[in-house]
């Protein structure tokens, strides 16, 4: 299978327009499993490792920090993400082993978009941009509407995702996840939620409940309903609890060879309960 080294995003999606059916590589975690298991044939391999632009972490604005797609998890889980957005650090130290947190990246993870992708709640509960590249055009798109199902996300075939916006929250953001171990796993469910103290709100995302990650937007509205949300205030355990079951009940799990429904539904319950908690302790 010939593979094209590209060194630029310029070369990278015109080799892309020029082989209809090439696939990219990055870290390959994800692509090499499938390409081992016979469940995608590409023709040629496109790498894309080796383009320096796509490893940076800057701040274009105050608001904002932008990280490369090339990023890998070992670099995000360390500073300066630990201190501006420390659930995408706390999800990246989740992620498989130190071997593949040093090949895998946040490119790959939405490239791949399955709603276990860890980084994926943070991205939705901080409302992210994904930055995508074509030979013609750039375009920026929210998160929610990028993914679009299972595996499914909206880039078309000539495009590179090289950058995701995240927004510089002021107040308290943190992320969980349930496996069926401590470590090397797989979510059964996982959830980030962020306390905006400059907005007044709070978000949260549900990952592995759902074909897409889900925003409880229910839950956060009912939360808005019966709190200030000020920064300091105290939740009550009776509120963090009827929090955690309207956000269960938005889920939409299903049974698999990883959990039942049911097992989920109270895994989300349970994080959603404890991270409300935790942001207003
Ligand atoms: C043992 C093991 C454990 C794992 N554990 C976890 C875990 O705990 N949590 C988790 O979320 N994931 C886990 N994964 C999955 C994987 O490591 C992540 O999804 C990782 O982010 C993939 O990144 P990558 O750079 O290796 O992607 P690749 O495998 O190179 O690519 C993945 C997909 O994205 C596409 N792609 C890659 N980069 C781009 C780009 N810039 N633009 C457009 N498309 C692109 C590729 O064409 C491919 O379809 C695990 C994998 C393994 C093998």
């Amino acid at each position: 299978m010939p593979m094209i080294i590209a060194t630029s995003v310029e070369s990278a999606v015109s080799a892309l327009r020029d082989h209809p059916d090439a696939r990219i590589i990055q870290g390959g975690t994800d692509l090499m499993v499938e390409i081992n298991f016979n469940h995608v044939k590409p023709s040629t391999m496109i790498s894309i490792r080796d383009i320096e632009s796509l490893k940076k972490i800057t701040q274009p604005s105050n608001g904002i920090i932008r990280i490369g797609s090339g990023v890998p998890y070992s670099q995000l889980e360390q500073e300066p993400i630990l201190s501006v957005v420390p659930a995408l650090a706390q999800a990246s130290r989740t992620v498989g082993s130190p071997q593949i947190r040093a090949a895998g990246t946040l490119g790959g993870n939405l490239g791949t978009c399955s709603p276990a992708g860890d980084t994926l709640p943070v991205m939705f509960a901080l409302d992210a941009t994904v930055h995508l590249q074509s030979p013609s055009d750039a375009r920026e798109v929210a998160i929610h509407d990028f993914m679009v199902g299972v595996k499914k996300n909206i880039r078309r075939h000539d495009e590179i995702i090289t950058a995701v916006d995240f927004p510089i929250v002021r107040g308290w953001q943190g992320y969980s996840k349930v496996g069926v171990r401590n470590a090397m796993v797989i979510s059964v469910a996982s959830a980030c939620l962020v306390a905006d103290h400059n907005e007044g709100i709070v978000r949260l995302a549900l990952g592995s409940v759902g074909p897409t990650i889900i925003r409880c937007r229910e839950a956060e509205s009912w939360l808005h309903s019966v709190t200030s949300l000020q920064q300091g205030e105290k939740i009550s355990s009776d509120i963090a609890k009827e929090f955690g079951h309207r956000a269960a009940k938005e889920s939409s799990p299903i049974d698999d060879h990883r959990s039942t429904a049911e097992y989920r539904r109270h895994a989300i319950s349970v994080l959603a309960s404890r991270l409300l908690t935790k942001a207003y302790s």
